[in-house]
């Protein structure tokens, strides 16, 4: 199994490649965000390890980042502060779990670990009704048939099929597939959500994207 942390404090970074090695897992050290990115996208990890804090790119932009792109690997944020706030970014960013620092070694391995064990147990194909995203080839099946999706279309997709169920709010697909600076009006995440419902639905009997009128989505389990 292989690691990758990205923390720029470079004391603690050697000591948790140095507590890694020693429980037999190969790891990487990045010290910024900007390297953790091309480490990330360049090498399959099974786990992330991410300070919050990071120079150039930070844990959250990151996070944000890699899970846009389909990388599914497990991540553990560090943060410093216990706020809900904090916590609640670092998850809505796409991290599986978090860790307030100062903690203990050990603690952090059993997490790395768990999300490590629930990364390997899920399979990189979602399938929902008559539909099939196989997310290593980042390619959209319906019954049998390719659907041509923007990567937007895409990426907005993956992320709903993630939470059957979940009210998942024009707010909450907004901040997920788009930067903060760069992202449109609801009005414009609606449209995005209608092109890809309009090719789903075509050619299927089956509409599974449910509208909660004023706030947004539900995906029907
Ligand atoms: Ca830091």
């Amino acid at each position: 199994m292989r690691f990758l942390i990205v923390e720029d404090e470079r004391e603690l970074a050697a000591t948790l490649q140095l507590g890694f090695r020693q429980h037999g897992y190969e790891v990487d050290v990045a010290y910024d965000g900007e390297a953790g990115f091309a480490a990330a996208m360049g090498t399959p990890y099974e786990a992330l390890v991410l300070d919050r804090g990071l120079p150039k790119v930070d844990g959250i932009d990151l996070t944000r980042q890699l899970r846009r792109l389909g990388k599914t690997m497990g991540i553990v944020m560090l943060t410093a502060r216990d706020g809900v706030d904090d916590r609640v970014a670092g998850l809505e960013a796409g991290a599986d779990d978090y860790l307030v620092k100062p903690f203990e070694f050990k603690e952090l391995l059993a997490r790395v670990r768990a999300v490590t064990r629930r990364h390997l147990a899920a399979d990189n194909v979602i399938t929902l009704h008559d539909l099939e995203v196989d997310l290593d080839a980042g390619i959209v099946r319906q019954a049998g048939h390719i659907v041509a999706l923007s990567r937007k279309e895409y990426v907005l997709l993956v992320y709903m099929l993630r939470f059957p169920g979940h009210l998942l709010s024009y707010e909450r697909l907004r901040s997920h597939a788009w930067e903060a600076g760069n992202a449109p009006s609801i009005e414009g995440v609606r449209a995005h959500v209608k092109n890809m419902r309009r090719k789903l639905e075509a050619d299927s009997g089956v509409r599974f994207i449910r509208t909660v009128h004023g706030l947004g989505y539900r995906i029907e389990p």
